[in-house]
């Protein structure tokens, strides 16, 4: 069962899609304030996994534990009130509204309608966007877009933020923000399972490395012992 620290803990989770099984079986934890890197070959079931934690997904069977409660059966609204924020691999800023109005949004969830204004820009220069309040979100560059819809569901003060390949398509310039901005929000306690790619990312924000291939979860370990794992290697080579 999951010890003290443990924030989320699935068991035996499964997700089947007619005759095909894509998560299967499968154990896998990430302790309070972690940051758990998720990787694995394309088709591996890494988003799949987030979306049964999200509950856009309802499991086939096995357990999801969050802070000790099985939220197998609870509404994604309801999981995102316990603390679970997501962003999503395909952008959902909406591109018409400002970067204001959109952390608006967010912000009004927690906050009320008190000091409105104030935790607003407050969270739009958290992800260095104060400057951009007024600009519709679609015109701004993909790493700013990135950087608002993490600084949107940190708005949301949840324990555990989930990104679903955050910096893929970014510069190295607006991937090395963004693992800042991951890196700070984790400091300040937020705990992440994040699917990434790029390896250099990786090893730049993780604690520890899960790698999933087939819907099974491979290897788990630092991204040293990762790295240096000459099976994991041969499993994205397509041996
Ligand atoms: P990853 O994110 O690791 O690339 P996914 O979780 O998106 O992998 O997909 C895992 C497997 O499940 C893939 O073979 C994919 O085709 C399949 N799959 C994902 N979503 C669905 C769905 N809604 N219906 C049927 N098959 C799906
Ligand atoms: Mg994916």
């Amino acid at each position: 069962g999951p010890g003290t620290d443990t924030l989320l803990q699935t068991s035996g989770l499964t997700k089947r899609f007619g005759g095909f099984t894509a998560i299967d079986n499968v154990d896998f934890s990430v302790d309070e304030g972690q940051l758990r890197c998720l990787i694995g070959p394309n088709g591996a079931g890494k988003s799949t996994l987030l979306k049964l934690i999200t509950g856009r997904h309802d499991a086939t069977s096995g357990a999801i534990y969050y802070d000790g409660e099985d939220i197998a059966d609870l509404r994604p609204n309801d999981r995102v009130d316990l603390g679970i924020g997501m962003k999503f691999q395909v952008p959902s800023v909406f591109d018409e509204l400002t970067a204001y109005e959109n952390m608006r949004l967010s912000v009004q969830r927690t906050h009320g309608d008190d000091n409105l204004d104030e935790a607003i820009l407050d969270g739009l220069k958290r992800i260095d966007l104060a400057e951009r309040a007024t600009t519709p979100a679609g015109e701004l560059s993909h790493g700013q877009q990135g950087r608002l819809e993490i600084g949107m569901a940190a708005a949301l003060e949840p324990d555990l933020l989930l990104l679903d390949e955050p910096v893929a398509g970014l510069s190295l310039e607006e991937r090395r923000e963004v693992a800042d901005l991951v890196t700070e929000l984790n400091g300040d306690g937020i705990a992440f399972i994040v699917i990434e790619h790029d390896i250099d990312f990786v090893a730049e924000i993780a604690d520890e490395v899960t790698v999933l291939h087939g819907g099974q979860v491979f290897r788990e370990g630092s991204i040293e012992d990762i790295r240096a794992d000459d099976e994991v290697r041969r499993i994205y080579l397509g041996g």
